[in-house]
């Protein structure tokens, strides 16, 4: 009771920050995006599965969708996602986790994965989390934005970040929250200061 007392807590403490970080990215994405024109660039991609999954592809799909459309996410480095059946830039696959671990040596089955342009969400972790997420009472829902915006964050040419901005801050959308939140809040957006991309 407890535990679940302080997770909610904590989920209108990230919202509530979440509401005023959005607040004021309009003008941010055209000094912040490395897109000083102020033009989107639209990102045309695909999905499917990968190996034997256990996850609905539909309902993956839908989840994938209303994340890369979601005004809180990645449109706000200037930036909009198509959904198109042929010539995708971007390939995003609900994965078997031993898919994954195949795509690239720097992959393992625990994880997700990006090796452009494919993005692969592992199948073990879309149905459920992680262990360290878990134990934080987030949502799976909330766990499903975070590792399509982290993973995609790498596609854009997103590093990994170690620490968060302000002392128990929200964890930006490139720590690793899958394996543990280093002391940051659970968040599953990109924050300001990472509403750039590289190498489009
Ligand atoms: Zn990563």
């Amino acid at each position: 009771m407890l535990e679940s007392l302080v997770g909610l807590l904590m989920q209108a403490e990230v919202m509530k920050t979440q509401i005023s970080v959005q607040e004021t990215v309009d003008s941010y994405y055209v000094a912040e995006a490395g897109n000083a024109s102020g033009h989107v660039i639209e990102i045309k991609y695909d999905v499917d599965s990968l190996g034997t999954v256990k996850g609905d592809l539909n309902e993956f799909k839908n989840v994938v969708a209303a994340t890369l459309d979601d005004a809180r996410g990645w449109g706000r480095a200037g930036l909009k996602f198509t959904a198109v059946e042929g010539g995708a830039q971007m390939h995003v696959f609900l994965a078997e986790a031993s898919e994954v671990a195949k795509a690239s040596a720097g992959c393992s089955a625990e994880l997700s994965c990006t090796v452009k342009p494919n993005v692969y969400i592992n199948d073990d972790r879309w149905l459920g989390a992680s262990d360290s997420y878990n134990a934080l009472g987030v949502s799976l829902a909330n766990y499903r934005q975070m590792v399509i915006n982290h993973e995609v964050g790498h596609f854009l040419g997103h590093d990994h970040i170690t620490s968060c901005e302000t002392e128990s801050g929200l964890a930006p959308i490139m720590l690793q929250q899958s394996t543990g939140l280093l002391g940051c809040q659970a968040n599953s957006w990109p924050l300001p200061s990472e509403l750039w991309t590289k190498g489009l």
